[in-house]
């Protein structure tokens, strides 16, 4: 049963081969075995799961189901559910039980899913390994020492290891398409504005954006169909027309035109990561796309960028966790001032500190021109590559990573290696594009993502061309042992 994609469980459920309470129960017991050593859950909903799935059995037997009504899935512990603990895996947020729903949550219950739990992630979604949490690293369920990738690694580590069918991830610098390149899943940032913001912890507003993860692009269609929308709560949210993203799937990618950037295919690249990605693009030519190369000039300006312009927007985003009105509060303070520095001091891990650190310093008086500015004139060039490389190209393709998982650990000591992690996914934050991974083969047993970027509000094309390659390969439904 746990083996089904979301589409196949819809299908059970609806020609009644299955009930929802049996399919909670089922992926509930599985939790249990498999997530005392994977520990992709901070918070388990079990009850109040089992409630609902008796709600959405009844909504079926009623004849108003949705595609949705009755499958389990999970949410990464970012959006904000009303009731049940939310801590985007930060000390700071230990106790914090919201008050009502972010507009994501709130979409899924509307359409009769069923949350099981809220997935680990790095504190405040700053890290690209799940190691940063306050509630403990997630291992990758691909080799037990290895890290699932960040910051939606419990989202990640969950579906692959068929925990859940699917979980909802939030991408600032890659933290969807990254977890799910090392996991061997398929996941989805939205183009900036397409899914609403309000409810989701914000690290970097001008760049955070939710979205889907699963093991297939179809099952990603069906969740961007729940999340994208108009939301007059979130002031960035576009108002245009949600296509059903499953109804172009099966377009034929005759004529597809490819774009290979010359940037991304360098020496910082394996042979082993190499041969895989340039083997899925030759699928994608057995499949009737046209390839070219490329140049994306200003692609190597993308990391320092962005590691001026998120830290910035994290230190005033995380000024409002200050003891005073929710989250953690120090023991006994002498004064006002007393509270605010331990609050912070004790609520906050090291990376949180380092990047407020980093973004105070880059917004303060005498600095904010050399280096606030200068990013955000940096950014616009990075936008500008990529709007030249879409007049000539209706797609960019690239690895999503620059390799496998590695070993928990390796990097904690180095912030800079790790930030290069992010080497390939950080500019379409940046220019605002929405971009996919997908399991494109392994390397040393360890699955490889191939990355596929799109235009703005490309995502419907970005699905179709990532369906039509799990029509033609099997590299999605290879599972962990
Ligand atoms: N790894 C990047 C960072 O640490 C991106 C994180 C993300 O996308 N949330 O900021």
């Amino acid at each position: 049963m746990h083996d089904k994609t979301v589409a196949e469980l819809s299908r059970d459920l609806a020609e009644g081969h299955v009930s929802s309470v049996q399919l909670t129960e089922h992926f509930l017991d599985r939790i249990q075995e498999h997530d005392g050593h994977l520990n992709c859950f901070i918070t388990l909903d079990g009850d109040q799961a089992l409630n609902r799935a008796r709600e959405a059995d009844e909504r079926r037997k009623q004849g108003n189901a949705t595609p949705w009504t009755g499958v389990p899935f999970a949410h990464k512990d970012i959006f904000c559910t009303e009731g049940v603990l939310t801590t985007c895996g930060s000390k700071m947020l230990a106790n914090f039980s919201p008050p009502y729903n972010a507009t994501v949550a709130q979409r899924f219950l509307d359409a009769g899913a069923i949350c099981l739990g809220k997935t680990n992630m790095d504190e405040f979604a700053m890290g690209s390994s799940t190691e940063s949490s306050y509630f403990g690293a997630t291992t990758n369920p691909w080799g037990s020492n290895r890290v699932p990738g960040g910051s939606s690694g419990g989202s990640a580590a969950s579906v692959a290891a068929r925990l859940v069918p699917a979980a909802t991830g939030t991408d600032t610098g890659g933290s969807i398409r990254q977890p799910a390149a090392m996991c061997g899943i398929t996941g989805l940032k939205p183009t900036y504005g397409r899914v609403s913001r309000y409810g989701m912890i914000a690290f970097a507003s001008s760049l955070d954006q939710g979205g889907t993860m699963a093991r297939t692009a179809e099952d990603n269609a069906m969740m961007l169909n729940v999340m994208a929308g108009f939301d007059p709560r979130d002031s960035t949210s576009i108002n245009r027309e949600v296509p059903d993203y499953t109804a172009s799937l099966n377009e034929p990618l005759a004529g597809l035109k490819i774009g290979l950037p010359r940037e991304y295919f360098t020496e910082q690249l394996s042979p082993a990561m190499d041969r895989v990605v340039r083997e899925a693009i030759r699928e994608y030519e057995a499949l009737g796309a046209t390839v070219k190369d490329i140049s994306l000039p200003h692609a190597d300006l993308a990391i320092a960028a962005y590691y001026v312009i998120a830290p910035a927007e994290a230190s005033a985003n995380l000024s409002r966790f200050d003891g005073v009105r929710y989250g953690y509060r120090c023991e006994n303070p002498e004064d006002l001032l007393d509270m605010y520095t331990r609050t912070r001091a004790e609520g906050f891990g090291r990376e949180v500190k380092r990047r407020i650190l980093v973004g105070t310093y880059a917004l303060s008086a005498g600095y904010f021109d050399a280096y606030y500015l200068k990013a955000q004139k940096v950014r616009r060039l990075i936008q500008q590559d990529f709007i030249e490389a879409f007049k000539d190209v209706d797609v960019i393709m690239s690895p999503t990573t620059p390799s496998p998982a590695f070993v928990q650990g390796e990097k904690t000591d180095d912030p800079v290696t790790m930030y290069l992690e992010d080497i390939f996914t950080i500019s379409t934050n940046l220019a605002g594009l929405p971009a996919l991974s997908l399991p494109a083969g392994l390397v040393d047993n360890l699955p490889v993502g191939l990355q596929i970027i799109g235009d703005y509000f490309a995502e419907a094309r970005l699905l179709n061309a990532a369906h039509q390659f799990q029509q033609a390969t099997d590299w999605h439904r290879l599972a962990p042992k």
